[in-house]
């Protein structure tokens, strides 16, 4: 069974006023089948920890490790992470001019499967995983992310996770910024993902609604670069009742 480790894991920014710690030793555990919601205040560094997942080249790993089934994704290319089974679902997606949506999940699909999917297999695939996610099939032709408002470009994140399968994926926000109806659609497009069974799924969020549709097993607060308390669904009924209030004032004078 699929494990993702985070052990004690600092990170830092390059900032103008030179590097500055973000991820203050994060250790997480997550398991196939099991879905992590990460709580917490703005800035306190949840968009970090996806994007040193992910592998982005802004965020630089000093200390720690993130162990994927025991191989070091550290190690790992970005284009290797994507292959041995990570998927990160961005707080902004970016925009690709030039390059339509059609081009873009075939060419993705084909990195992560190390083969090109046949392609009157692939059509169907996509056809019906757009129809499921309430995206209009004009979509495939534009550019990605090119002019979608924010819906749509969260519905097209939930997309390229329906079709890459991947084994754990890392969905930052995928809650801001939609109204109830588009909310619905796209946790319904998470849940048929974890259906699967096998996938495990760390979900960010700043507000307990999306913890409506999709239940996590596990919810633990993020402050201060770390996670300072960990429970099971029922916490982010207390978070939303008391706010993370007592976990900033804490970690502000902890630092
Ligand atoms: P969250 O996702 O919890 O809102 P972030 O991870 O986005 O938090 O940011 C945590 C802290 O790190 C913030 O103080 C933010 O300003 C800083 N930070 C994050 N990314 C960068 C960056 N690329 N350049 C400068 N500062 C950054
Ligand atoms: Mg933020
Ligand atoms: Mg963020």
């Amino acid at each position: 069974m699929a494990t993702l480790e985070i052990k004690d894991l600092h990170v830092t920014v390059a900032t103008e006023d030179g590097a500055k710690e973000i991820l203050k030793g994060v250790d997480l555990t997550i398991k196939a089948g099991e879905t992590h919601a990460i709580m917490g205040p703005n800035g306190s560094g949840k968009s970090t920890l996806a994007y040193a997942i992910a592998g982005h080249p802004k965020y630089d790993v000093t200390g720690g490790q993130v162990l994927l089934d025991g191989e070091d994704v550290l190690e790992m290319s970005v284009d290797e992470r994507a292959r041995a089974g990570l998927f990160l679902a961005m707080q902004y997606p970016v925009e690709v001019p030039g390059v339509s949506m059609s081009n873009f999940l075939r060419t993705a699909a084909t990195a992560v499967r190390a083969e090109a999917p046949a392609l009157r297999h692939w059509v169907k695939e996509v056809k019906q995983s757009m129809a499921e996610l309430d995206i209009d099939p004009a979509f495939a032709e534009r550019s990605v992310n090119e002019g979608f408002s924010g819906g749509e470009k969260k519905r097209h994140e939930i997309l390229q996770l329906a079709l890459l399968k991947p084994k754990f994926a890392v969905l930052d926000e995928t809650d801001s910024g939609l109204d109830v109806d588009a909310l619905r659609v796209v946790s319904e497009g998470v849940n048929r993902y974890k259906a699967n069974g096998d996938t495990g799924v760390l979900l960010i969020t700043h507000y307990t609604r999306i913890l409506k549709h999709i239940t996590p097993d596990f919810v633990h607060v993020f402050a201060g670069g770390r996670i300072v308390e960990s429970g099971g669904a029922e916490l982010a009924d207390v978070l939303e009742r008391d706010g993370y209030v007592r976990y900033t004032d804490k970690s502000e004078s902890a630092s």
